[in-house]
């Protein structure tokens, strides 16, 4: 048994989609960023390469690469999982925390954990939101943030 860490952070602004676990979540902003921003798959995409002794998503998915512009961080999540399988691992949970100011997330946290769930190959998926009570940038509604943590077993 292994785990690993993930950690994301993206900005917010506004005139992009939000979208949280591959859930497009209702709100006035969305995250910025190369791919679909998805910052929570991000954590996760960390966390399970990180368990692996695989690097991280920079390593696997290059910002600069025109391939990933506004790519689905859920077909994302699958390609690193195929790149766990390979190395002989299998995820056996994953736990997350998303750190948003707004939107709640509460309603959207099942369907988020379904969708993981599929990329990751487990229904070990575990999703906690977090307010950060107003402190600092993401207290300010600047970004959100998500960590994740992931175990993997050889099989
Ligand atoms: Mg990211």
């Amino acid at each position: 048994m292994r785990v690993g860490i993930g950690y994301d952070v993206h900005p917010l602004v506004a005139g992009r989609p939000l979208v949280l676990g591959g859930v497009l979540v209702e709100h006035t902003s969305g995250l910025e960023g190369h791919s679909d921003a998805d910052v929570l798959t991000h954590a996760v995409i960390d966390a399970v390469l990180g368990a692996a002794g695989l690097g991280d998503i920079g390593r696997l998915f290059p910002a600069t690469d025109p391939r990933f512009k506004d790519a689905s961080s859920l077909e994302m999540l699958a390609t690193a999982v195929q790149a766990v399988r390979a190395a002989g691992f299998r995820v056996v949970n994953v736990d997350c925390t998303v750190i948003a100011q707004e939107p709640r997330l509460s309603p959207h946290l099942g369907a988020m954990a379904l969708k993981l769930a599929v990329g990751l190959e487990t229904g070990n998926v575990n999703i906690k939101g977090k307010s950060p009570e107003g402190l600092g940038a993401l207290g300010h509604g600047d970004g959100i943030a998500a960590q994740a943590i992931a175990a993997v077993e050889e099989v």
